[in-house]
């Protein structure tokens, strides 16, 4: 059964907006302190061009951990599979998505997955360009093409925010410095890697990305392959593997859609040849995920028979 109404979508949203109660929006990263905690809406774009949504959907988001797919993407464009994996692993940690625990304790110095910050610093570091403005404009104009919006940009107020306060992620940096992971100052990683986390964009947005990796890397409204289909296939596997953090397995088992989800309450979702999904929920549970967004995805994929298992 597709998704095909708004009246629909609405009657979901309004459901599952009675577990925001339950969450709290995020507070390490300052900015996002002012983010109203009962928001909740979502966008479902669909292979034909059509487009679906409840809720208010003209609200910003700043994309946070959901840029880590993209700059995998982009990475394994620009070096390749063999470079990009000489740097971060492959497995799921099981750990929160900043701990810094298994730099120190697994046999390899390297982070173990892109989709942790620690590995997602990595992958930033891969990121070709002359210097972290050239390397951020190509990093933004990868996702204005991606979700064919020439306006897209980043929120210079919510990179101030979590550049200010990122002490943990500073750790990592120098963790990983000190393995050979990383060899570049850590402070400019850490200037590119916030601004990327601070980029910004409504659900529609999110709902067309979410639309090109469920399509292989093709934007079907404009018939152009904008990611090679192996690159965004890989992509996606991280998705499922370790893409709503150490929560992946139970969302698997709940929800069984490809995803990833940020601290700003975004969760973009790829449903394999058919739409993407581009969800804003403040609200997070205890692992960092919108606690709106998953119960919202949990009954779209009960309802349209969406789980890919
Ligand atoms: N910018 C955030 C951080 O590094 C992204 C994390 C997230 O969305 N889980 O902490």
């Amino acid at each position: 059964m597709p998704c095909q109404s708004n009246e629909e979508l609405n009657r979901l949203v309004s459901e599952a907006k009675k577990h925001t109660k339950h969450g709290e929006v995020a507070d390490y990263i300052p900015a996002l302190k002012k983010a109203n905690r009962d928001d909740l809406s979502v966008a479902v774009y669909h292979s034909d061009g059509n487009c679906y949504s409840a809720g208010d959907i003209e609200q910003k988001l700043t994309l946070q951990s959901i840029s880590k797919v993209l700059t995998l993407a982009l990475a394994l464009i620009d070096c390749g599979e063999e470079c990009v994996f000489n740097k971060v692993g492959y497995e799921p940690t099981g750990d929160p998505f900043n701990s810094i625990i298994k730099l120190e304790t697994s046999r390899s110095a390297k982070p173990l997955n892109p989709m942790i910050n620690a590995g997602a610093l990595a992958v930033t570091h891969l990121i070709k360009g002359e210097s972290v403005a050239d390397r951020l404009e190509r990093i933004i104009a990868f996702i204005r093409d991606i979700a064919g919006h020439e306006s897209i940009t980043y929120s210079e107020e919510v990179a101030k925010s979590e550049f200010d306060t990122a002490y943990l992620n500073r750790s990592l940096c120098y963790y990983m410095k000190q393995d050979g992971i990383i060899n570049e100052n850590v402070e400019e990683l850490l200037e590119l890697y916030t601004k990327q986390c601070a980029i910004e964009m409504d659900c529609l947005d999110l709902s067309r990305i979410g639309l090109v990796f469920a399509m292989d890397g093709l934007d079907p409204v404009r018939e152009k392959q904008i990611i090679p289909v192996e690159v965004a296939r890989l992509c996606k596997t991280f998705m499922v593997t370790c893409g709503m953090y150490n929560a992946s397995g139970e969302f698997a088992v709940r929800v069984g859609i490809p995803a990833k989800s940020g601290v700003s309450g975004g969760i973009m979702g790829s449903i394999r040849n058919r739409y993407g999904i581009g969800i804003f929920g403040p609200a997070l549970d205890e692992r960092g995920n919108s606690i709106g967004g998953i119960k919202l995805l949990e009954m779209m994929s009960k309802q349209y028979e969406l789980s890919i298992f």
